[in-house]
């Protein structure tokens, strides 16, 4: 790692990556075994979004249906990346709660997304007490289970795909911003950073919520920043394996259990029209949220200690999903990967195959349509801001 502001950088590349984020990092070790490349890092590996992540990988909700063989590909991968190095994936299902009165469409919507090949299941209140004890199935009408969904810790996963593209050759270079884009002709041909030029044939945008501002001279992406936070709580009794990740429609929360027993809450997402001035710690008023709502959902959940709690920023897209492509309307050369919106953890080893299908010129192994930049007409960052915690609870 180039880590100090006085080591030179290297002056030429075949791909420099923009950002040392999750996504930056996890793109940099798939291309490392057949490409020089260079991440450039202004701060730390995994310094903003990726480390304050809540670590959940919910591939089997978001990527369903058309979107056929995303999830699969993801789930896969962090299956098989489970045990290198200290990273670890513990899979636990998912469990949406439904609010009572609303069984029936529940049922029905879960019967729907099997029909589209998702492993879920509605489960009824007997079934949940039964599988999730610490789960008060007394309040809710059942509950869609979806397998195939797990958590993480993101700073461990960020560090160990960094580490692993080191070992197969990539160099990641920290505490240098790069400045701007260097584009002759229509074709990218590096990047001007705080350590001098870098020569590239590619150069591939990952610089999160930043990345609006900094393709701004070349290519307007509907990438928005908003803000988002998360609560740990300890409960008397920790929670236990049989304790699911989870939503509560309506609520703008999602939670799961940490290893050691706690109970992590996540939601609140905001836009924020001052990112770089927004606060890391969680508002008062989300932590007072969180503690009327956990003994509505959690078995002892009126007795849980506040243990820690904060915010990041991330950016959003217009359609809550990442834009992962090399655009006609840029230069040639350029590929962005950007507007992660809650999911970039997740969604970093599908952005990875997907850059290094776009570097080589190949297809990816499942589609890539839903991230492409020319889905949106309007390309504008200034949209309205939806929250993917603010949950479904129309059943439609
Ligand atoms: C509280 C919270 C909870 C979340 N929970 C989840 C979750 O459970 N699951 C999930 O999948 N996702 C979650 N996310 C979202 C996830 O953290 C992000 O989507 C993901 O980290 C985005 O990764 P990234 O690499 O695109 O961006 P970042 O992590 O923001 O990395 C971008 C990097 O680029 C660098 N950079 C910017 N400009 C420049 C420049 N000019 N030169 C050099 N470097 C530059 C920045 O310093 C930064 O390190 C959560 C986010 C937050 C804040």
């Amino acid at each position: 790692m180039v880590g100090r502001a006085d080591e030179p950088l290297p002056d030429a590349a075949d791909a420099v990556i923009v950002g040392g984020g999750v996504v930056g990092v996890a793109a940099a070790r798939d291309l490392a075994p057949d490409y020089d490349v260079v991440v450039v890092e202004k701060g730390a590996v995994a310094g903003e979004a990726s480390a304050l992540a809540a670590g959940e990988v919910t591939l089997a909700t978001t990527y369903i249906g058309e979107r056929e063989g995303i999830a699969e590909y993801g789930t896969s991968f962090f299956r098989d990346y489970s045990g290198t190095g200290d990273f670890h994936y513990e899979e636990r299902n998912g469990v949406e709660l439904v609010p009572q009165g609303r069984g029936g469409e529940a049922r029905e919507y879960a019967a729907g997304l099997r029909d589209t090949g998702a492993n879920v299941e509605y489960i009824d209140p007997p079934t949940g007490r039964e599988r999730y004890p610490r789960i008060d199935f007394d309040r809710f009408d059942g509950g869609i289970e979806f397998r195939d969904t797990g958590f993480l810790d993101p700073y461990t996963f960020a560090t160990t795909l960094a580490d692993d593209a080191e070992d197969r050759g990539a160099t990641i270079c920290t505490e240098r911003a790069v400045t701007g884009l260097v584009v002759e002709n229509g074709t990218v041909t590096g990047v001007e950073t705080e350590g001098g030029r870098i020569d590239a044939d590619h150069v591939v945008a990952a610089a999160g919520w930043r990345t609006t501002s900094f393709l701004a001279e070349h290519l307007e992406i509907p990438v928005q920043p908003y803000r988002t936070q998360c609560i740990v709580l300890e409960p008397d009794d920790p929670v236990g394996e049989d304790f699911p990740m989870g939503w509560l429609p309506g609520e703008h929360v999602y939670f799961r259990p940490e290893l050691n027993g706690d109970v992590l809450v996540g939601g609140f997402s905001f836009a924020e029209d001052d990112p770089e001035r927004a606060s890391g710690q969680a508002d008062e008023a989300f932590r007072q949220h969180v503690a009327e709502l956990l003994p509505r959902f959690v078995e002892g959940g009126d007795r849980a200690r506040f243990v820690n709690g904060w915010a990041g920023v991330d950016g959003a897209t217009p359609d809550t999903l990442p834009i992962i492509d090399a655009p006609d309307a840029a230069p040639d050369g350029l590929v962005v990967a950007a507007g992660f919106h809650g999911r970039g953890v997740m969604t970093a080893p599908i952005a990875a195959a997907i850059v290094n299908a776009l570097v080589r010129d190949t297809t990816p192994p499942f589609t890539r349509d839903p991230f492409r930049l020319d889905r949106f007409e309007d390309t504008s960052p200034d949209f309205e801001f939806t929250s993917i915690s603010a949950g479904d609870d129309d059943y439609d």
